[in-house]
């Protein structure tokens, strides 16, 4: 295959993928109920399939406001970077700084926006409440 055709067939693929996701992101999402999520989280957004909540979380709105502000990150940033972004600011700033996270604390104070693990863990939080957040 020549070359100008594998361009042509990955810029195809990269439009199709563009589209099918473009689609997805005007939808809201779906919210799951789960006993567990990973290092104590108690919740998570995963576009392009939903938010995931802590059962024992249920009837939590700050939280789940807190997640439908990643969605809308995802919403407007589309499914790659937005994953893309969010590791490398992982990866830059860590957790508690990741200005994508800081924009999803509304709720908090200004203290608790930069400190969030430790608000979480010691009650401070006005979004949830669990002394084993980010625990293994
Ligand atoms: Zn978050």
């Amino acid at each position: 295959m020549k070359s100008s055709t594998k361009i042509l067939l990955l810029g195809a693929g990269l439009a199709a993928i563009y589209m099918a996701t473009r689609d997805l992101r005007k939808k809201q999402p779906t919210i799951f109920y789960v006993p567990n999520i990973p290092f104590g989280f108690n919740g998570i957004c995963l576009p392009p399939f939903g938010i995931y909540i802590r059962m024992d979380q249920q009837g939590n709105d700050a939280l789940v406001a807190h997640e439908m502000i990643h969605w809308q990150q995802y919403q407007r940033m589309g499914l790659v970077p937005y994953y893309y972004d969010y590791m490398k600011d992982y990866f830059i700033h860590g957790y508690d700084l990741h200005p994508m996270e800081q924009q999803a604390r509304e709720n908090e104070t200004d203290y608790c926006r930069t400190n969030y693990t430790e608000c979480v863990r010691d009650g401070r939080s006005n979004t949830a409440f669990n002394p084993k957040f980010r625990k293994p």
